[in-house]
């Protein structure tokens, strides 16, 4: 045994397997030629946020469309920071917004998949193994430097003017021999394990990220750590070691990533694993103030992807929103593929925003508008009773006290060649549909400033005797017509527009003082349909009211 040998035995002496033995575990993937394999690899450490639901949607297109697999792992290598239920949170987040995972987590408790586990912490031995290796040869070594060393030496760094960090000379135990680190280890002194950087700061590295394009950085000639002191390993070592094991072509993740690369590729080369293409996910800015931020987890409602279910954002509105983030391709694919699933769009990554793009939730209103139009009456009352179960209790009473007639509320307008685009997520429907229930109805009856109350009033007089509940469209307005003319009223638009000074107005007014009096609103939904869907008795009691009232 040499001294490399013997300083492996000497830190790692329980790991008996060699790295033969996982390669031959984790053989190659049987794909067909270009199939991309992506990854999302979260930290439990948080609730599912946009940026995590963000990654976890370009990596699953990405591989959707090439015919590769889409997995995730979880990197739970920090006990500390780790919270409860967080690893259901963002599995089930991503189940729910129709991320479909191959392999890996598929729910908080169950892995599936011939590559696992899927669980840093459960792959202890496995990194190991492969730091046993570098030990032996001579590509690692023990660092017994405490905290304090290690700021003692930086503030000599930044007094000297030198690059900080544990790099060449400045690498106190990089020479260490094996007789030293067993007198450390005997004395109970902690360690960590480092790298050997053969890197130079001279040299340059050049990469072609799948988003960003050629990027040209320093050689990594840092001695960074890859198992910690409890034996636990760094993101960057856990990240060479699983996306080589799990057999990842192209890791796409958030670009705080970037200046990271050089360890990466070194790492990958020392071990002697063909590298993955990086591709690196700019995050989604927010305009605070004029400059534009990056979406912030402690400031932003938005960050945190259950503001979405709780505003009432269909997760398909969401999905097609992010894909127009995604790509700046998608909105004229979607305008000549109104019916396709987005799944079918073929996404590029180098149509990726590169400084990142912004959070638009005007945006994400219109196409969750165009979304939501396109449900059916049935759909839209299965979707917003599930909503309303969840997040306002007194309004799903009232949805579901009678659902037929929810139903047919929810149907005006709809399953038409052009729907309304009106409802953008569940918690604007409460008061968009206001009048339908008696409960949540008030009418102020504020008439357009050209209608008289004295006419309105004669107007309803009228209507109401000739108001008859089974009227079709076209028989319902005619009667508007018909009295028009009887109260000084053009009964065409055409004839008031002609000759204004001979009209106090035209039908069309009729029209908006009826449509005041059963709903309280000047705009609506078609409605013929809404006074059959009211009923007789509901809107003649409403015409009575205003009647009485004016
Ligand atoms: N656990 C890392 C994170 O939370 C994963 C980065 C990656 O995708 O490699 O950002």
């Amino acid at each position: 045994m040499n001294d490399n040998e013997r300083m492996a035995e000497l830190l790692l002496p329980d790991i008996t397997k060699t790295p033969d033995y996982y390669e031959d575990l984790y053989k190659p993937r049987n794909l067909p030629e270009g199939a991309r394999v992506t990854r999302i690899a979260p930290s439990p450490t948080g609730y599912l946020h946009l940026g995590t639901l963000f990654a976890a949607l370009v990596n699953r297109i990405t591989a959707t469309s090439t015919g590769g697999v889409f997995y995730t792992r979880i990197e739970d290598t920090d006990k500390k920071r780790e919270i409860k239920g967080g690893i259901e949170d963002i599995i089930d987040g991503l189940n729910r917004f129709g991320i479909t995972i191959d392999e890996g987590f598929i729910s908080g408790e169950v892995q599936k998949g011939e590559y696992g586990p899927y669980k840093q912490s459960e792959r202890a031995e496995i990194y190991k193994t492969y730091a046993k290796q570098l030990i032996k040869q001579g590509l690692a070594y023990p660092c017994f430097c405490t905290a304090e060393d290690l700021d003692a030496v930086r503030k000599v760094q930044e007094e000297n003017k030198v690059r900080t960090g544990y790099h060449g000379e400045w690498a106190k135990h990089r020479n260490i021999t094996f007789d030293e680190a067993k007198a450390l280890i005997e004395c109970g002194k902690p360690y960590v394990v480092r790298l050997k950087s053969p890197g130079s700061e001279e040299n340059k590295i050049v990469f072609d990220d799948c988003i960003k394009g050629k990027i040209e950085m320093p050689e990594n000639d840092e001695d960074f750590v890859i198992l910690k002191s409890d034996g636990i390993p760094t993101y960057h070592f856990a990240h060479a070691v699983d996306d080589h094991l799990m057999r990842t072509t192209h890791v796409l993740r958030g670009d705080e990533w970037i200046s990271s690369v050089p360890k990466h590729l070194q790492l990958f080369k020392l071990l002697g694993f063909k590298p993955p293409k990086y591709g690196h996910i700019s995050p989604i800015m927010k305009l605070d103030g004029g400059a534009k931020r990056k979406i912030s987890k402690r400031k932003d409602p938005e960050a945190a992807v259950h503001f979405f279910a709780e505003q009432g954002y269909e997760a398909e509105s969401v999905i097609e929103y992010l894909m127009t983030v995604a790509a700046s391709d998608f909105e004229d694919w979607r305008r000549a593929n109104p019916e396709k699933s987005y799944k079918d769009f073929k996404f590029n990554l180098k149509k990726m925003s590169v400084s990142g793009a912004l959070f638009d939730g005007d945006k994400l209103n219109d196409v969750s508008k165009t979304c939501v139009s396109r449900l059916s009456g049935e759909e839209v009352y299965n979707k917003l009773t599930a909503w309303a179960k969840e997040f306002d209790g007194e309004f799903f009473t009232l949805l579901t006290r009678d659902g037929d007639y929810t139903k047919a509320m929810l149907s005006i307008d709809r399953d038409v060649p052009k729907p309304r685009k009106d409802i953008a997520k569940w918690n604007e429907t409460k008061d968009y549909f206001s009048y339908f229930f008696n409960e949540l109805y008030e009418n102020e009856l504020v008439l357009p400033e050209n209608i008289s109350p004295c006419d309105a009033k004669e107007f309803l007089k009228r209507y109401k005797t000739v108001y008859n509940v089974s009227d079709d469209r076209q028989q319902w307005f005619d009667k508007i017509k018909s009295i028009a003319p009887e109260i000084g009223f053009a009964a065409e638009t055409k004839q008031y527009k002609a000759e204004p000074e001979k009209y106090k107005g035209h039908a069309g007014d009729l029209s908006t003082v009826l449509r005041i009096t059963v709903t309280g609103r000047r705009n609506t939904p078609d409605l013929c349909s809404i006074m059959k869907v009211l009923g007789y008795d509901t809107c003649i009691a409403r015409i009575e009211k205003a009647i009485n009232t004016l």
